[in-house]
């Protein structure tokens, strides 16, 4: 796919002197701190020939070079590799694909993909082993997932629901939802042991 769209920031010297007029350098981050206005999401905005940008791309493609604009799988990203998003120093910024970006980001999904052990310090693998309905992989603890299926609380639980299923008045429909819930335990256990 060909990127058509970009910014692109020649500035003239009224302009670079608006825009360094907006910046305080941390020295001891390196960081370039946007002083102007800063957007729900942390973000500094500007606004340049008639354009509301992004004060750190407009820092980027100013210095660097010009940006490709809009967002799909095929446009690259601005990422701040000092995960602090006021900065506009091109040198703490760089240009990845989307799905690069997320992944180190502080999402739920970013974390656990940067994780290397279970939280009992086991090593997790580092392929998904286990896809969810929704098709999303995760990784499991097969140690865990192996600890927990012979755990006391698991067969205590276990033999307490059996009472309920074989005396109880919904005996049919608690027996039935019994086995669909055994069918996919031993399915999702397969698929575990079957990934090295
Ligand atoms: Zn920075
Ligand atoms: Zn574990």
């Amino acid at each position: 796919m060909n990127i058509t769209n970009f910014l692109v920031v020649i500035p003239t010297s009224i302009e670079t002197n608006r825009l360094m007029s907006k910046i305080s350098i941390d020295n001891q981050t390196g960081c370039w701190n946007w002083t102007g206005y800063i957007d729900a999401g942390g973000y500094g905005r500007i606004m340049y020939r008639n354009h509301q940008e992004s004060a750190h791309r407009v820092f980027y493609a100013w210095k660097v070079k010009k940006l490709p604009r809009g967002k799909s799988k095929y446009i690259p990203q601005l990422d701040h590799l000092c995960n602090n998003r006021q900065c506009c120093n091109p040198e703490h910024l760089e240009l990845v694909s989307l799905k690069e970006n997320i992944l180190r980001g502080n999402s739920p999904s970013a974390k656990h993909a940067r994780q290397t052990h279970c939280k009992n310090g086991h090593l997790l693998p580092k392929e998904f082993n286990y896809f969810k309905p929704n098709r999303k992989g995760v990784r499991i603890c097969k140690i865990c997932a192996y600890e927990h299926e012979r755990s006391p609380e698991r067969k205590i639980a276990q033999r307490k629901a059996r009472l309920i299923r074989e005396n109880g008045p919904r005996r049919k429909e608690l027996l039935k939802n019994h086995r669909e819930q055994e069918k996919a335990r031993r399915n999702k256990l397969k698929h575990l042991a079957k990934t090295p």
